[in-house]
């Protein structure tokens, strides 16, 4: 069973009398444990097909499934429930809550999941552990340097531990070295925990980093998909 499918999708949006195809029949399976990176420069779809996948927005035409569920139709509120349950996003849409320390943002997730406070502590710590961030805990996100907050970014993405999480270029805005450490803890994430990931970027290093590159042109999947390691 896919994580998530995407069949004969297309997104048109439309203003006025300006329609703007953005994606044009997609049609994309991916696989539990896949590390797949949407590859394609500025414009090309890539943030517009993760908004598909992670049932933020409803494509033109065709289907989005979630494991194994057709979710095309969905309702706002069921849409925002199997969000909350089955996928992590790492966005700059869903920045962290500045004046929040990085455990509080962390918690957040938690707190939506009606989890008891005792699970929730020891939850938070272990995300934050696992993003070498323990010892910034109790700092506010303001305070954390882009690495590090992106580092909180991701800890929110696994702390409710979803089988699926979502990334749009989640180095854009870092440094070489620190993207590549960031790249890094997703690809340890996916090995240890078996958590599928569908992230995007422009940057050829980090594209290296991903098992499987699909490559975006004009809102189309250029070339066949590329399956790098074995
Ligand atoms: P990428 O993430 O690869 O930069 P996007 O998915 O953001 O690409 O954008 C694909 C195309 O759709 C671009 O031409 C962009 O201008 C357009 N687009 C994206 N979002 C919207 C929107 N909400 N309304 C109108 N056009 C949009």
């Amino acid at each position: 069973m896919s994580v998530v499918a995407l069949e004969g999708v297309s997104k048109i949006y439309r203003s006025g009398r300006v329609s703007l195809t953005a994606l044009d029949r997609i049609d994309l399976r991916v696989a539990a444990g896949e590390f797949t990176c949407i590859a394609g420069p500025s414009g090309s779809g890539k943030s517009t097909l993760l908004h598909l996948a992670g049932m933020l927005d409803s494509p033109s035409r065709g289907t989005v499934s979630l494991l194994g569920r057709d979710c095309t139709g969905l309702g706002r509120r069921e849409a925002a429930l199997l969000r909350r349950h089955h996928i992590g996003f790492v966005f700059q849409a869903f920045n962290l809550v500045p004046v929040l320390t990085a455990a509080e943002n962390v918690e957040y997730v938690l707190l939506l999941q009606n989890r008891p406070g005792g699970e929730r502590r020891q939850r938070v710590r272990a995300a934050l552990e696992a993003v070498g961030l323990s010892a910034w805990a109790d700092h506010r996100a303001a305070d954390l340097s882009g690495g590090q907050q992106q580092r909180v970014a991701i800890a929110r993405a696994i702390v409710g531990r979803p089988p699926f999480i979502l990334a749009d270029e989640p180095t854009g805005s870092l440094d070489s070295a620190t993207g590549t450490a960031i790249i890094d803890l997703l690809l340890e994430i996916n090995r240890s925990q078996g958590t599928t990931f569908l992230f995007s970027s422009h940057d050829p290093r980090i594209i290296a980093r991903a098992g499987r590159v699909i490559r975006l042109v004009d809102g189309r999947i250029s070339g066949g998909d590329n399956r790098s390691h074995g």
